[in-house]
């Protein structure tokens, strides 16, 4: 697909309404979910986005080709249209490895997390689940934070299913998520994932049940994702700042929230003085929206003072 084409399929199609989930809002803002489900209106995804949502495409793409020819991948994309028996949560698997062994090239050059031992207990007959996520090459430095708890919850809750509804596949316990940097100058990390943590799984499914029907039943929105006040040295005095969460930074409705710009000077809301606190302009504003309230300042002066 050119650049083109996936500008008009993302970025000019009518946003549409849905009353189920994807597995891969599992661990997201549940208001986040919501937004999309109710078909907000979101910004538009950039030149850059879209080009980088391709090369991860292809990227993919090409792996699987790769493993086709090798007679090691079993399936990919494989559609499951209900999570623990109901209809609520629709996902797609990304790809079913057998034929493997420890000697296999492809696990060899791969920089690899978790339980390493595992890779020596396959036996070609087994089948592993495999989720492909590409990243920058900048979170290739911090190789064990790459696995993220939304991309584990989507393996896990893949993998259980797996289990539960295809009882002729022998699923091994372990599903790799295998990461790939879009800029091709480091290798894949190979993270061998936990068994699923069933009860972690259950509680983030119920969170996002539960908030929908919060909206839905009682017009009620889930809340902003947390955000934190920091307190930064600006041209040597103290001053506090409003950071939202890193993933508003990243989402596509963080106008409709309202939210601090991240990284912005405007989120300086005020100064310490001693122990006192002298508000800017902003302060009200800020506090009319319940980003923050008297008493977090007041703490936050208070752990200044020991
Ligand atoms: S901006 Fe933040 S709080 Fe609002 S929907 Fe997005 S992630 Fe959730």
């Amino acid at each position: 697909m050119d650049i083109i084409k996936a500008f008009e399929e993302t970025n000019t199609r009518e946003p549409k309404k849905r009353d189920y989930f994807y597995v891969t809002n599992l661990g997201s803002c549940p208001r986040q979910v919501i937004y999309n489900m109710e078909g907000r209106e979101a910004e538009p995804y950039t030149v850059g986005e879209l080009s980088r949502f391709q090369s991860g495409t292809f990227t993919q793409r090409n792996w699987e080709y790769a493993w086709n020819r090798k007679g090691i991948l079993l399936a990919k994309e494989f559609y499951i249209p209900a999570l623990w028996g109901k209809p609520f949560f629709h996902g797609r698997v990304d790809d079913l490895l057998y034929n493997l062994s420890f000697n296999e090239e492809f696990l060899l050059n791969c920089n690899v997390k978790g339980d390493a031992k595992f890779l020596k207990s396959i036996k070609p007959t087994d089948i592993i689940l495999l989720e492909f996520k590409t990243a920058r090459s900048n979170a290739f430095s911090y190789p064990n934070k790459i696995a993220k708890l939304s991309h584990k919850l989507q393996t896990w809750a893949y993998q259980i299913h797996l289990e539960e509804f295809f009882p002729s596949l022998t699923i091994k316990e372990h599903a790799f998520l295998f990461y790939v940097d879009r800029d091709g100058t480091n290798k894949p990390i190979l993270h061998i994932l936990e068994r699923p943590d069933k009860d972690l799984l259950r509680i983030e499914a119920t969170k996002l049940i539960q908030a929908y029907r919060n909206f839905k039943e009682k017009d009620i929105l889930p809340p902003a994702l947390s955000r934190n006040l920091k307190k930064v040295k600006i041209g040597g005095l103290s001053k506090v700042k409003l950071v939202s969460n890193w993933k508003c930074n990243y989402c596509k409705y963080r106008r409709i929230c309202e939210l601090p710009e991240y990284k912005s000077k405007d989120n300086v809301i005020g100064t310490v003085k001693g122990k006192s606190f002298v508000p800017n302009k902003n302060y009200d504003e800020f506090k009319m929206k319940d980003f923050i309230n008297d008493d977090e300042i007041k703490s936050l002066i208070q752990k200044e003072e020991k």
